[in-house]
């Protein structure tokens, strides 16, 4: 009986010194798991359908709709969603407004155009912005079937477009606001989308002329419809579209919602489309991505086009708990890049990216970090085949600045790193991109 006591003490004690770092570093990832599955737990179907219901109970939220009403139009809407941001604690709430003379084919009037930006401010890391947005304006088409932005104050309830993503918005809101974060979260809900992206594109550039530090832009538009107009149904997926080229910042913001959907909500199924958005239509995460920052848009497997800019587009005909799913999701991504350490820089001052071919059959990379190394777990490193849509192997590096790959082609492979803060919570990957080249000039004279 001593004996064995003594035995099973021995192997405690080899097993807890000898454990291995990505073993820790496992469980402290498993922690910022739990961390992110008890803040989903509390996003509610029925918050999300009150604000859908009262948002289509102003008839229409068209930008150019009456502004002074009390309960019909966008004025009312804006107010209404102004008090409910203000209604959470810990939210400063900014009233973006602009003026805009009439102009193009869609502002057919002077108007005034508000952004609401609710804002949660990050501990310690507060230049550190992640956006989450969707739109609270709507359209419709005419009696006759055709748009005519004349028609300011026809019935345009938009539930789904973009009801749904509004109601996400403060849903996420409420919940993440009493929470800690090291960077701040903008909750933004922008007018002018239907008049071509107006809002948004005036706000990003904005942040762009402030040089503001924009590290992800998620943007939900119709997030509650599971039925087309063919009848199919999905309740099980979700499109988030980013653009080409594969290595890009947006294709990677979109890869790492996809993972972390995967481990808190795994029986929902996060489809990639590989481009920047749906065949010839627009969505606010496009005017960010033009300024350089990365955006990606979220919108629902199957839409009913019948249904979209019409009268139709009430709560009745969509799903709230399909709804409630892409909130859970959104809302762990956001909370985890806001609680995550900033990624490391994988480019060099003079913008040289940090990999080199070593002994000449190696992948050496290394990155620069500048933070304590106190509060992290380490650095993950990831690669995949140059063609591979998704990371194929990754690897825990520990606290270092470096890691080699011995015998493997530098040339035929792509290098990510990453940082896992001591919460347990990953950055965004870095990814080692091919410089960019300049055509070589020389002097020369032809010969006769
Ligand atoms: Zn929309």
């Amino acid at each position: 009986m001593k004996k064995s006591v003594i035995l099973v003490a021995l192997i405690f004690m080899v097993v807890v010194v000898f454990a291995s770092p990505e073993l820790k570093a496992r469980e402290v990832e498993a922690r910022g798991i739990e961390f992110l599955k008890k803040a989903i737990e509390q996003v509610s179907d029925q918050n999300l359908s009150s604000s859908i219901k009262t948002l289509q109970s102003f008839k229409t939220r068209n930008l150019l709709s009456e502004q002074k009403a009390v309960n019909f139009g966008i004025g009312a809407a804006r107010r209404w969603l102004v008090r409910e941001f203000q209604k959470i604690p810990g939210l400063e709430v900014v009233d973006d407004g602009y003026f805009l003379t009439k102009q193009g084919r869609r502002i057919i009037k002077d108007t005034e155009l508000h952004n609401i930006v609710a804002i949660k401010k990050g501990q310690s890391q507060e230049e550190r912005l992640i956006i989450v947005n969707a739109h609270y304006d709507t359209i419709a088409v005419s009696r006759d079937g055709k748009f005519n932005y004349e028609d300011v104050n026809t019935e345009a309830p938009g539930a789904n477009d973009d009801a749904s993503g509004v109601a996400a918005l403060l849903e996420m809101a409420r919940i993440i606001a009493p929470l800690e974060t090291e960077a701040t979260i903008q909750f933004i809900a922008f007018a002018g989308e239907e008049q071509g992206l107006v809002g948004s594109t005036l706000y990003a550039q904005k942040m762009k002329q402030q040089r503001k530090n924009i590290e992800a832009v998620l943007t939900l538009d119709m997030i509650a419809n599971i039925e087309d107009g063919l009848g199919y149904v999905d309740s099980t997926r979700v499109r988030v579209f980013s653009e080409d080229p594969n290595d890009s910042l947006s294709r990677e913001l979109a890869r790492y919602v996809r993972r972390t959907a995967q481990v808190v909500l795994p029986h929902f199924e996060i489809e990639l489309i590989f481009r920047s958005d749906r065949f010839g239509r627009g969505g606010d995460h496009t005017p960010f991505v033009l300024e350089g920052y990365p955006g990606i848009r979220f919108t629902e497997a199957r839409e009913n086009y019948s249904i979209q800019h019409t009268p139709m587009d009430t709560i009745d005909n969509l799903s709230v708990s399909y709804c409630a799913d892409i909130t859970r999701l959104t809302l762990a991504s956001v909370l985890s890049l806001a609680c995550a350490p900033k990624a490391p820089e994988v480019i060099s001052e003079r913008g040289v990216p940090l990999l080199r071919r070593g002994q000449g059959y190696d992948a050496e990379l290394s990155w620069v970090w500048n933070g304590n190394k106190k509060e992290i777990s380490g650095f993950k490193i990831y690669v995949r085949d140059t063609k591979a849509p998704f990371w194929e192997r990754s690897y825990f590096a520990g606290k270092g600045d470096s890691f080699t790959f011995k015998n493997v082609s530098i040339d035929n492979l792509t290098f990510g790193v990453s940082v896992i803060g001591a919460n347990g919570l990953e950055s965004l990957i870095s990814i080692y991109r091919m410089p960019g080249r300049r055509q070589a000039e020389y002097v020369f004279q032809e010969l006769k």
